[in-house]
């Protein structure tokens, strides 16, 4: 008798969580898995929950209107959430969840290469920091400090810059980010425009 494939551990390990068994879909990202760049924000809510994408919301509208003002789309970047499934009412992670559903992130991350990760809102930006270790996470600064700032950090084994961004849900309600926005898009552009001249030179 043939047998049967087991499914790899990283999804195993989604299905197992309380959150896979009431949320309707999976959402595993969305745009091109060939860009140098990926964007990270924490977890599917309501409308990215019924559709099976991410950013597909008001933060997600917001996130493509802030991406066209510096001449991003889909083509170029690859966007992902550290959960994999919806929390309840759209609660904050919790760590066995974070830890449950890290691994697959960081399968997406080993499957991509991508140059540049930008970490959207504290969340991605505390898991990058500490390279993974959901542990020490809480004991990194937030994205107040941190945004615009470029870092290099290993995770899982790929060596990427982490640039922090203001998550875009924030950005709906305190207008006064997005000049803070505008500005860390240029380290975001500079970053790129570099990480494709050095493949060139390769
Ligand atoms: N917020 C997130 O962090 N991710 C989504 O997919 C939608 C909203």
């Amino acid at each position: 008798m043939e047998e049967k494939e087991s499914e790899p551990e990283h999804i195993r390990l989604v299905k197992e969580t309380e959150l896979y068994k009431n949320c309707t879909n999976i959402v595993i990202g969305k745009g091109n898995l060939n860009a140098n760049i990926l964007f990270v924000g924490e977890a599917p809510g309501k409308n990215e929950d019924e559709q099976g994408l991410p950013f597909v919301g008001r933060a997600g509208k917001n996130l493509d209107e802030l991406l066209a003002k510096v001449g991003l789309s889909l083509d170029d970047i690859y966007i992902a959430n550290i959960l994999k499934c919806r929390p309840p009412e759209n609660r904050n992670p919790l760590p066995e969840e974070i830890r449950a559903h890290t691994p697959w992130l960081i399968e997406q991350i080993k499957q991509m290469k991508p140059k540049v990760v930008c970490s959207l809102g504290n969340y991605a930006t505390k898991l990058f920091l500490s390279e993974g270790d959901i542990d020490t996470m809480n004991n990194q600064p937030g994205i107040t400090t941190l945004h615009g700032k470029v870092r290099y950090v290993n995770i899982g084994g790929v060596k990427v810059k982490l640039i922090p961004l203001f998550h875009p849900a924030a950005i709906i309600y305190k207008r006064d980010l997005i000049p803070l926005w505008e500005k860390d898009m240029e380290v975001v552009k500079k970053e790129i425009k570099e990480s494709v001249e050095q493949k060139k030179l390769i």
